[in-house]
């Protein structure tokens, strides 16, 4: 297995061409700037409600750094501490291992299904897809994922994977598809919310009740108790943790923390900085089999799939702390306008476009770095403080070295830029390379300014325009005018000392 195929979807247009086709259509747009502009009130008002905001900030971003820093021996704690309580512990090292042992023990429970929790790792490893092959059908239980599933759709933000789609639309898609997986849609469904969740609640109770087996992911897990734990908005998930006889967790293994103090940090921070709530509806938590209570089955599936790679690189590893909360979605311009899918993996937004290339390897993602402004309000939102401006600009840095290595000839913007080096390190010629531009802007400028470049340049000044330059560089004018006062002023000085 590639890199690239490591996490799925990689492989569709390049984040440009991508996004072309997201901007051109109004309505994604206007249901992004609406959704995205409430959670973005919530959480702001919400954070304000702590002194302590920043302090549990920088907490959080300490206890990542420390838990990364010796993340083989939380690991260990980890394992150590599930298998006493009763659980079975299995290490995947790629997207292809973690498939075959979740396939391999749903195989042993006889069943052919599961319900699933909403969980970015099976998606980053495409399990439904392998469970598919396997003869298994995978029922997502969280609301938006149901939408994205019937829908024959892909997930477009961290939380609320439906983000692009409205009420009418949702409504088609129930009408049409829920009856191909299980319970149709209730005659004269209307697009009302309360409605369609009455519908979706409908649809996924006889699967709830059926499921012998659950496949979920984890938020956090507790290195010294073995408690994993999920939170989430509906209870579906709770439904899945609890209901069915055997549960498989798969967990990306930066999600590990110490202990499980800790969770008093992040339990703040998430709902806060994912939804806007002072605290998420459900919490679930649970340490190994409890006899008589829950599964009595459980098997955490701790995934790498290129984390451990990540991990290596000392700028580029801050992006392992993410705990997935999406407020960087949620105050990113970028995002706004053109929706998830141009990220095209299961990770969008500001997080996905630093930490999809490190999994997969940049070479395979050269665009995503480059899918920023770098305006810094990621940085500003992030509950745990990765510095993703930073790590974009360390990434692109990757990327053009990476360019470069598989070129045999240089790219025109890598002449422009050995020609402006060129330029720039010498005064005179700037002075001439000045001179020259400011004749030939002069020639295409028309009423003062200039509507239109020639060459390479024109895509540049299609979108935009700029004012003709000054007949004289500020250099030109400051030799002029201060050489002729100093001179001024040296003869007036010479004069009084003469006399
Ligand atoms: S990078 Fe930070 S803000 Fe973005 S999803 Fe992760 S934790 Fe949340």
């Amino acid at each position: 297995m590639s890199g690239a195929d490591n996490v799925v979807w990689l492989g569709t247009p390049a984040f440009p061409e991508a996004a072309r086709g997201a901007l051109a259509d109004t309505r994604l747009r206007a249901n992004l700037r609406r959704a995205t502009g409430t959670i973005r009130d919530k959480r702001l008002a919400v954070a304000a409600e702590l002194e302590d905001w920043e302090e549990l900030r920088e907490t959080a971003a300490a206890i990542k750094r420390h838990t990364l820093r010796h993340l083989d021996h939380h690991l260990l704690r980890l394992e150590k501490a599930v298998t006493a309580a009763g659980g079975t512990v299995h290490w995947a090292a790629d997207a292809a291992e973690a498939n075959r042992i979740v396939t391999g023990l749903v195989e042993a429970t006889g069943e052919g299904e599961v319900v699933k929790v909403k969980s970015m790792a099976t998606q980053e490893i495409g399990l439904n897809e392998a469970l598919a092959e396997a003869g298994i059908r995978a029922y997502e239980t969280d609301l938006a994922e149901l939408i994205v599933q019937l829908g024959g759709d892909r997930p477009s933000h961290i939380l609320v994977p439906a983000i692009h789609r409205g009420r009418s639309e949702i409504r088609e898609i129930f009408r049409r598809q829920m009856g191909q997986w299980g319970r149709p849609a209730p005659e004269g469904l209307t697009d009302d919310p309360r409605d369609l969740a009455e519908a979706a609640r409908l649809h996924l109770r006889e699967k709830f009740l059926r499921a012998k087996v659950a496949v979920s992911g984890a938020n956090f897990a507790a290195a010294d108790t073995g408690t994993v734990v999920v939170v989430e908005s509906e209870g579906n998930g709770r439904m899945c943790l609890t209901l069915p006889e055997t549960l498989i967790t798969v967990m990306g293994i930066e999600k590990v923390l110490p202990s499980f103090a800790d969770l008093d940090v992040f339990l703040q921070l998430l709902p806060r900085s994912s939804t806007g709530e002072r605290m998420n509806p459900y919490t679930s938590l649970w340490t190994g089999v409890t006899e008589g209570d829950g599964p009595q089955d459980f098997h955490l599936v701790l995934l790498d799939n290129g984390r451990t790679a990540t991990l290596a690189d000392e700028v580029g590893r801050q992006a392992l702390n993410c705990i997935r909360c999406s407020a960087c979605l949620n105050v990113c311009p970028v995002y706004e306008r053109t929706g998830g899918h141009a990220y095209g993996s299961v990770y969008p937004g500001p997080i996905g476009a630093v930490l999809t290339p490190q999994l997969v390897g940049v070479e395979n993602a050269a665009s995503l770095p480059f899918a920023s402004t770098l305006c810094g309000a990621c940085y500003d939102a992030c509950p745990v403080k990765i510095n993703i401006p930073e790590v974009l600009a360390h990434l692109r840095a990757e990327a053009v070295e990476a360019g470069r290595r598989d070129r045999l000839l240089p790219t025109t913007e890598a002449l422009a830029m050995k020609a402006a080096a060129a330029v720039l390190s010498s005064p005179k010629r700037l002075a001439t390379a000045q001179r020259i531009a400011a004749l030939g802007a002069r020639l295409v400028a028309r009423d003062g300014r200039i509507g239109f470049l020639p060459g390479p340049l024109a895509r540049w000044s299609a979108t935009r325009d700029a004012p003709a330059p000054a007949r004289e560089s500020m250099r030109a004018w400051w030799r002029r005018t201060r050489t002729t006062r100093r001179d001024e002023s040296r003869t007036t000085a010479e004069g009084k000392e003469a006399r």
